[in-house]
């Protein structure tokens, strides 16, 4: 048989969950709720990772050591979305960027606003890699990515 001759049936799967975030996630998002940024650091290369990670995923060993990082730093790259994806969240367009915090030497993904979407030349104006932007907070933090509303070009 082939497959021109099967019926397909169009729908669409809405999927509701919950993730246990463990013991560094959760500590990471307690601490959104006092405005602070948390990282943990390996006590064998130094590095500080933000999101943090509960061992090091170049040396292996465990990462135990808190360290509150910048909620300021540098774009190392950026995307502009202007088209809608599946369970996608936040309207479109919208900027979402790799930002490197201030004391911290991993990528944190987030999105970047502040900046006149009206037009993409404005847009590229507005946000460039090695930009520096800092974060907006919530009013009301919940202990989630969300109590970061956004990061905005620091003028
Ligand atoms: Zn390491």
């Amino acid at each position: 048989m082939s497959i021109e001759k099967y019926k397909i049936v169009e729908g669409q799967v809405k999927v509701t969950y919950e993730l246990a975030l463990g013991r560094t996630w959760s500590h990471f998002y307690d601490c959104f709720k006092e405005g602070k940024i948390m990282g943990t650091r390996c006590r064998k290369c130094s590095r500080v990772l933000v999101p943090p990670r509960s061992f090091c995923p170049r040396c292996f060993e465990d990462m135990d050591e808190w360290v509150e990082v910048s909620d300021e730093g540098i774009i190392e790259t950026w995307v502009y979305v202007n088209m809608p994806f599946f369970a996608q969240e936040t309207k479109i367009p919208f900027i979402s960027a790799q930002i490197r915090l201030d004391g911290c030497d991993s990528g944190f993904t987030h999105i970047v606003g502040g900046v006149d979407m009206s037009d993409l030349d404005k847009v590229r104006a507005a946000v460039k890699l090695g930009g520096r932007v800092k974060a907006v907070w919530s009013r009301e933090k919940k202990g989630s990515i969300r109590d970061i509303e956004y990061f905005e070009p620091v003028k």
